[in-house]
């Protein structure tokens, strides 16, 4: 109902009701349209005049007869009834009011008391013989004017106001919508509302709920050189550089779109390309203008320039790309520094030192866990007459060798290090005594049978080990302790010969 009657209609069915009027009134100053009531009242008292000379004419030709009516009365008045059809009826009366002749039911539509005087409708005519009066005439007319709702609507007149109303109203509706909304409607915004908009720096446009553009701020008007004309009454859709902004996987416009769910659209991103000006990045946010909890009259689009905030954030993932390409390096390095840091330069497995870290590690977990932990440290057996022999290169070469089957010969879990020149320390986490003097057994076994192959230049050398095994116990604090009981333990199998494996025992060997 509030949109049909919008200010469009409402100024157009005021217009018709004006021109309607002025046709009305004009008719008092103009005569036009003529009356038509006085036209046929005229025209009808000729007619009456005829038929009375008819019927005088009627009574002379039967003067014998008079005063009594004869044929000849009859036929005028029938004959005056045939050519005028809108004739209802005529009655000739005598002076003492006696009928002498009739044609027509008169009755029935004769309504004048005997001194009335005639009407449009129905008219007298008196009849004059020798100065006296003789009798009259009486002529009944069908109605001048119109009288049901069905002859109204037929009458010409009443035709030409609807017309003139019907097709007015449309015509005017149609203009003044057109007119309407090429008027400048900022005229309709308060100056200083409009002075508000222009001295923001974001974009706003007001669009009514055709997507037309009510109010166009200046910072929305510099936006692009396309938009410095006047946008009002234009339709945003119809505007190519901000349709070519939009996201390409637009399906509905985004001000469309507000109005239709009466909901905000929010953080849609633009990319303006205007002739001659480096591409700039714009949000366009559109809610919804709304009247009361239901009614939308319209929406109101902002555009923030975000091309420095965008353009900050490019250099800053730049920067971070190569920030995170440096960081990949350090952790690299870190990473090859730890392993040059954790282990043996010539044989790849633990140093000294990680050695001992780890030892300590494991070590402190049996402690607390009431587990068991063996140690095994081994020793080439005479190395320096290795080195002798084979030189220093063939003495790295069995060193290598010996690094490499004492690590294959472990089981998940256990550990193995370079301890000092040619002895290696093996941990065992979880492992008994027993079990590590298995394992040693195996391990010297492989070394007796294998490590004579490390040296490249040379066939058939035999190199041997010495193994001493030792377990953590109540009276072993610490993983130095335990190491320095299985290294009495090797000392003890280098003593008995080499090339074997002691386990420590305190019957054994005695405290040093
Ligand atoms: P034993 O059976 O009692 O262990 O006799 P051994 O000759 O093996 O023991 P000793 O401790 O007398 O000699 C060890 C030699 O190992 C001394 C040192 O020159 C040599 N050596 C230590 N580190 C290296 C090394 O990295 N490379 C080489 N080629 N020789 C080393
Ligand atoms: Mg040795
Ligand atoms: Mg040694």
């Amino acid at each position: 109902m509030q949109r049909l009657l919008s200010p469009a209609v409402r100024i157009a069915l005021g217009l018709v009701s004006l021109m309607i009027t002025l046709v009305l009134i004009g008719e008092v100053f103009t005569g036009y349209p003529p009356d038509r009531e006085a036209m046929a009242r005229r025209y009808r008292a000729q007619v009456a005049r005829i038929v009375g000379g008819e019927v005088v004419l009627a009574l002379r030709a039967g003067v014998d007869a008079l005063p009594a009516p004869d044929a000849a009365v009859q036929r005028a008045l029938k004959d005056a009834q045939q050519r005028e059809p809108t004739l209802l009826s005529v009655r000739v009366i005598g002076a003492d009011g006696r009928p002498l002749a009739q044609v027509g039911e008169h009755t029935r539509g004769w309504r004048l008391a005997r001194e009335d005087l005639s009407t449009a409708d129905n008219i007298r005519l008196p009849l004059i013989s020798n100065g006296k009066p003789w009798g009259e005439v009486q002529l009944v007319f069908e109605p001048a004017l119109p009288v049901t709702l069905r002859q109204w609507l037929h009458d010409p007149l009443v035709r030409w106001l609807l017309f003139l109303a019907g097709v007015g109203f449309l015509a005017f509706a149609l203009y003044l919508r057109r007119v309407l909304r090429h008027l400048d409607p900022n005229a309709a915004v308060p100056e200083r509302v409009r002075t508000a908009f222009d001295t923001l720096t974001e974009g706003v446009l007001v669009l009514d709920l055709s997507g037309r553009i009510v109010l166009a701020n200046r910072a929305f008007c510099d936006l692009h050189q396309e938009a410095a004309a006047s946008l009002t009454g234009v339709d945003a859709a119809t505007l190519p550089w901000l349709l070519g902004a939009l996201p390409a996987d637009t399906k509905a416009l985004p001000w469309r779109q507000a109005v239709q769910h009466k909901r905000a659209v929010l953080g849609i991103p633009l990319k303006l390309e205007a002739d001659g000006l480096p591409r700039r990045e714009l949000v366009m946010n559109c809610a919804p203008i709304t009247e009361g909890p239901n009614q939308v009259r319209g929406c109101l689009a902002t555009f923030s320039d975000v091309t420095e905030l965008h353009e900050r954030t490019e250099r800053l993932q730049v920067a971070l790309g190569a920030l995170s390409a440096s960081q990949r390096e350090i952790e690299r390095q870190n990473e090859e520094l730890t392993l040059l840091a954790t282990r043996d330069a010539l044989t790849g497995i633990f140093n000294r030192r990680s050695l001992m870290q780890q030892a300590e590690q494991r070590f402190a977990e049996a402690k607390a866990a009431g587990a068991t932990i063996s140690c095994i440290m081994c020793d080439i057996d005479h190395f320096k007459q290795v080195n002798d022999k084979y030189g220093h290169a063939g003495g790295d070469q069995v060193i290598q060798g010996a690094a490499k089957a004492l690590s294959r010969g472990l089981r998940l879990g256990d550990f193995v290090g370079r301890y000092g020149g040619e002895e290696f320390c093996i941990m065992l986490p979880g492992g008994t005594a027993a079990q590590a003097a298995e394992i040693a057994e195996r391990l010297r076994e492989d070394v007796e049978a294998n490590l004579g192959s490390a040296l490249r230049d040379h066939v058939g050398v035999q190199v041997t080990m010495s193994f001493g095994v030792a377990e953590i116990g109540p009276d072993v604090p610490d993983p130095a302790t335990l190491i320095d009981l299985a290294d009495q333990a090797l000392y003890h199998a280098k003593k008995s010969g080499r090339n074997r494996v002691t386990t420590w025992s305190p019957a054994r060997m005695a405290p040093a």
